[in-house]
């Protein structure tokens, strides 16, 4: 069988061309990688959407939002429990895999100017990425919902967390999901909601950066949730070449001018 590390090794790209073809638009410069959950399911966090993923086993329109958890950490604490180690579990254990340390290099090249994720699982920036500009947060941060505070967590302190969890009584559940600020007020995950507004400053940076880079680099995004899924338009329209990598065609493949059908840890180092 035929696998990335062969030289004859070819992925499938639409319209069809060369790696070399891809890489010479790359090495151009000015590059900006947008980023989704398929980019860290080789580092065994499942997208959401998939068969198996969160939204599958959880419903979205109760789990998606904070009024649907705010409901059930009152009335139906267990299933709180099991939602949170569900999605923290697979996030606190993970590494960064091939793609994000690809990018990470791509950027210490000077090729790629920063990476736009929506992602919240810290990977980038433990790959070594160090322009990254998360439109959705991350989940190793807090941030109190009186006076904004923000906390950050390590993997340890987190993994704590689940822990205690686990034996949490009903009442402890609270304080130990969102436990208190110095000021009194409830932290909670520094991530954003269905419904919610993204991070502004954070979303106008990731706009400029979309709007001038030369080549936006989509990958593992199905580019249905906005506002993030505009920035490959905002990019088009500027003038950027668009290339995406990813298992299967997605939304915005009709703008790309190249798709590339594949793994993200598998095609990203053959670009190096
Ligand atoms: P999505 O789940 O809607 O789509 C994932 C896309 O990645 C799909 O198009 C799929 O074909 C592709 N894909 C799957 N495996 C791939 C691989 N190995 N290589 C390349 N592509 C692959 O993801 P989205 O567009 O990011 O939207 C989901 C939302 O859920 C985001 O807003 C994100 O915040 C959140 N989310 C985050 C994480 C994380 O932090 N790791 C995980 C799941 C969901």
């Amino acid at each position: 069988m035929m696998s990335p590390g062969d030289s004859s090794f070819k992925p499938n790209i639409f319209p069809h061309t060369s790696l070399e073809r891809i890489k010479e638009i790359i090495y151009r410069g000015g590059v900006v990688a947008l980023t989704g959950a398929g980019v860290s399911k080789e580092s065994n966090i499942p997208t959401f959407r998939e068969k198996g993923g969160i939204w599958d086993k959880y419903d979205i329109s109760i789990y998606g939002n904070i009024v649907g958890l705010s409901s059930l950490l009152f009335f139906k604490p267990k299933k709180i429990k099991d939602f949170i180690t569900d999605v923290y579990s697979s996030i606190i254990s993970a590494n960064p895999n091939p793609a994000h340390l690809t990018l990470a290099r791509l950027e210490d090249d000077g090729i790629l100017t920063c990476v736009i994720t929506q992602n919240i699982d810290n990977l980038h920036q433990e790959a070594g990425s160090k322009k990254v500009y998360e439109l959705h947060g991350n989940l190793f941060s807090e941030r109190c919902t009186r006076c904004g505070r923000r906390y950050k967590n390590t993997k340890k302190e987190l993994i704590g967390m689940i822990n205690r969890l686990q034996s949490a009584s009903r009442h402890e559940i609270l304080s130990t999901v969102l436990p208190r600020c110095e000021c009194g007020g409830r932290t909670r995950p520094d991530v954003v909601m269905f419904g919610e507004q993204l991070p502004q400053t954070e979303y106008e940076k990731a706009y400029i950066e979309a709007k001038k880079c030369r080549t936006l680099l989509l990958i593992g995004t199905s580019g249905v949730v906005y506002p993030a899924a505009s920035l490959p338009y905002v990019a088009k329209q500027a003038g950027a070449n668009i290339i995406e990598v990813t298992t299967e065609t997605t939304e915005l493949t009709p703008i790309a001018d190249y798709s590339i059908i594949g793994r993200a840890g598998e095609i990203l180092p053959k670009l190096l």
